[in-house]
């Protein structure tokens, strides 16, 4: 039994049939039709049932991208952007079938520009794959979500991670973008200039917009110097309402820490067993500071202050780049490390964001929903934005279970928006939490409905995401 019953879409049989022949003549072996490739398209870390595309293209350059567009066009068929598929709420299914574009062969960095601290790639680059290229540089690109994700997975979710308080999100680090649209030609969205105000945003449009508006064929980002020095440690609190607390005061005071993340007991626990860790099973903190040798050690005595005040243990800090490195190893397996807690059981990851006021109090009655509903369901956060997930481990076999895990994913949604925050900081809607976008965004809803059908019609990119239907 699949967690939620999520839509799904008409099929348009001679379409695609005529879409399939006409792909194979153009790009022969690139097409692939098997049942495992389909599968491998659709079926990803979500939770959502799988729904296969018809066929999957290997684009090998923007020129198959655009054949692809054009044929889907021509037929009226579901054309679906796929990156590495560690997307969390079905946005790479394919509820009416279609094409999967495939970008993983379109992995080529294009220029780097050390000087202005900027880079255009192909939209398969992975985040990794990135950073590795760039490492004699001096630069580094800081988004980093848990997975090795895309670059053009990353802009379309408008994803973030551990240094999205220091550095931003993918919408503060895109800025520009090529897109192929629905008539199946290439446009650009801005230059490589620092700001711009040049007409409407369309970069920004773009990101985040999960493929529903066109498929993105190059990137271009800004980079990052690699700090001078960098020091991170850990503090664990004995509730999590004190560890929240600390979080909120520093990032009050202004104090400049690059990571602050926010790990409770049943997490720790998970990743202590996962990743052979010893931590004290308590809310933990893991931080990391960003400058030189003086400010770094400045902002690390601050912090201790802020967790002494709050009543929190020893603030542990070190400057020893393989200690950082097992530390953060630790956090970006957290989802792993969650669903070894009980192998048996289905995996939800969900998240909300909050202003950062209202962290603690968001957190708080989220760990008690968790503990009155008996749930098994750790909770990891970007603390410093506000941002928090809750790996919920439920039984997918069994219907209670399942109704007990939506009941809660929408209480937490909705505790979330009441507090003027999002049903999502960074996971986006895909098929899961369209009701909640309607929730959040109200009737600005029609707003986004109308740029959707004015810019793709026949509604060929990715339907049946962040709405339920783009038609009046
Ligand atoms: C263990 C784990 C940890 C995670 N941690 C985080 C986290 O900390 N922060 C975070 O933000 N996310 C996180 N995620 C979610 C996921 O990694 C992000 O959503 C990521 O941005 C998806 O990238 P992808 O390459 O996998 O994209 P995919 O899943 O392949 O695609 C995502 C969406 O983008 C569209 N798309 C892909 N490529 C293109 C393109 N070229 N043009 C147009 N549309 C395209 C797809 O159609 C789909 O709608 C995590 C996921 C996992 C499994």
């Amino acid at each position: 039994m699949a967690l939620k019953d999520v839509v799904s879409g008409t099929r348009n049989e001679a379409g695609i049939a005529a879409v399939l022949d006409s792909l194979k003549q153009l790009l022969g072996e690139k097409l692939q039709t098997g049942h495992s490739f389909r599968e491998q398209h659709a079926h990803t870390t979500t939770y959502l049932t799988t729904q296969l595309p018809d066929g999957v293209v290997f684009a090998e350059t923007t020129d198959d991208v655009k054949a692809v567009v054009k044929a889907c066009a021509q037929h009226k068929v579901p054309v679906i952007g796929f990156g590495v598929g560690s997307s969390l709420e079905g946005q790479v299914n394919a509820p009416s079938g279609g094409i999967s574009v495939d970008f993983s062969r379109m992995n080529r960095i294009i220029s780097v520009n050390a000087e202005d601290l900027d880079v255009t790639v192909e939209p398969g680059v992975t985040r990794e794959q990135l950073n590795t290229y760039l490492r004699d540089t001096g630069l580094f690109f800081p988004i980093d979500p848990g997975a090795n994700a895309s670059i053009g997975g990353m802009a379309s979710t408008r994803a973030s991670g551990t240094n999205a308080v220091r550095y931003g999100t993918m919408k503060d680090n895109v800025l520009a973008l090529t897109v192929v649209t629905a008539d199946g030609e290439e446009i650009r969205t801005g230059r490589r200039a620092r700001k711009s105000s040049a007409g409407y945003d369309l970069t920004r449009l773009f990101v985040g917009a999960e493929g529903t508006l066109g498929l993105i064929t190059s990137v271009t980002l800004r980079l990052q110097g690699i700090p001078e020095k960098i020091t991170g440690g850990v503090c664990t609190f004995d509730t999590i309402k004190a560890a929240c607390d600390a979080v909120i005061m520093t990032v009050q005071m202004g104090i400049p820490f690059a990571r602050i993340e926010l790990l409770d007991e049943v997490q720790i626990r998970a990743c202590n067993a996962y990743s052979c860790l010893s931590y004290d099973e308590k809310p933990t903190l893991f931080l990391e500071f960003h400058g030189t040798e003086e400010t770094t050690a400045l902002q690390s005595q601050q912090f201790s202050e802020v967790v002494a005040e709050c009543g929190g243990g020893e603030f542990r800090w070190t400057g020893d780049a393989q200690e950082r490195a097992k530390l953060w190893k630790a956090r970006h397996d957290a989802y792993w490390a969650s669903k070894a807690l009980a192998p048996h059981l289905d995996a939800l990851s969900t998240d909300v964001c909050v202003p950062i006021s209202r962290f603690a109090e968001c957190v708080t009655e989220t760990q008690q929903d968790i503990i009155d509903n008996g749930m098994l369901a750790p909770i990891v956060g970007h603390a410093g934005d506000g941002n928090f997930h809750v790996l919920v481990l439920f039984d997918g076999k069994d219907a209670t279970s399942i109704a007990n895990t939506e009941a809660f994913v929408a209480r937490l949604n909705r505790r979330a928006i009441a507090m003027d925050g999002t049903c999502t900081g960074e996971h986006g809607i895909g098929q899961g939490k369209m009701s909640f976008l309607e929730e959040e965004v109200g009737n600005a809803l029609d707003m986004m409905i109308a740029i959707k059908r004015s810019l793709d019609p026949d509604n060929i990119f990715n339907p049946g995401k962040l709405f339920r239907s783009h038609k009046p």
